[in-house]
């Protein structure tokens, strides 16, 4: 792995990051989730020593592997993927910092019982597919408010604390946008009920999503291209 590479690449995303947040204003504050999807647990490593805290993985075998073998670090993870019923209890027992992917009302109720049962809690986002896409998880925007309401008022363990989309699947940045600027409404309209956290941009679209006003972003593949 060239570490020197890996440098430059986080140093580039960090640049990028501040500068788009201060297009959007001088307060905006952005967290960058680093997605560790495709790489092992030496570049999480080399990632943690240049001082990066939050970790993003899709599957919850791979979380498990890489949170047991970075036992020794304090690492804030997220889970960002689609979680089947079956795995539910595994992923309680990762403690993760956050799930970003609660993508139903249903699911929400299945997590409550087994945190009860376990005496634990857990943070969580809501998923919106913010340009309706088959292919996506996540809850229909006409749909989001009421739903984000309903997981508040019928679950006790679960702690709501904002919404996560992914940016439309197109190349027209028009649509992106529109689909960045959909889930921040949502979003702001959720504020009142403690809705704090916005989770939107990748690699490809996250300056787009700051400027839209995403204050997490959650970022893979930039960060280590050209590190092998
Ligand atoms: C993989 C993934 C990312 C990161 O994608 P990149 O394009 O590699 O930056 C972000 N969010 C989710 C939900 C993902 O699955």
């Amino acid at each position: 792995m060239d570490i020197y590479k890996l440098r430059d690449n986080f140093d580039a995303i960090v640049q990028r990051v501040e500068s788009a947040r201060i297009r959007r204003s001088e307060h905006h504050i952005v967290q960058i989730v680093a997605v560790t999807k495709y790489v092992g647990t030496q570049e999480i490593r080399a990632l943690y020593e240049l001082g990066q805290r939050a970790f993003g993985e899709n599957r919850v075998q791979d979380l498990k592997a890489k949170t047991s073998a970075l036992e020794d670090l304090p690492l804030e993870w997220h889970f960002i993927g689609r979680l089947q019923k079956n795995k539910i209890n595994h992923l309680i027992d990762l403690d993760p910092w956050f799930m970003q992917s609660l993508d139903s009302l249903e699911l929400a109720l299945e997590i409550d019982k087994r945190l009860e049962a376990k005496g634990k809690k857990m943070q969580c986002l809501l998923q919106i597919n913010s340009a309706k896409e088959e292919t996506k998880a996540g809850v229909m925007p006409e749909r989001a408010y009421d739903e984000y309401l309903k997981i508040i008022e019928e679950t006790k363990h679960i702690d709501l604390v904002g919404v996560m989309t992914i940016g439309a699947h197109t190349d027209e940045r028009e649509k992106i946008k529109e689909s960045f600027e959909t889930t921040y409404k949502i979003y702001e309209t959720l504020k009142p009920h403690g809705a704090q956290i916005c989770s939107m941009g990748m690699s490809g679209d996250f300056e787009l999503a700051i400027e839209c006003g995403s204050n997490m972003v959650r970022i893979g593949s930039l960060f280590f291209e050209g590190i092998n």
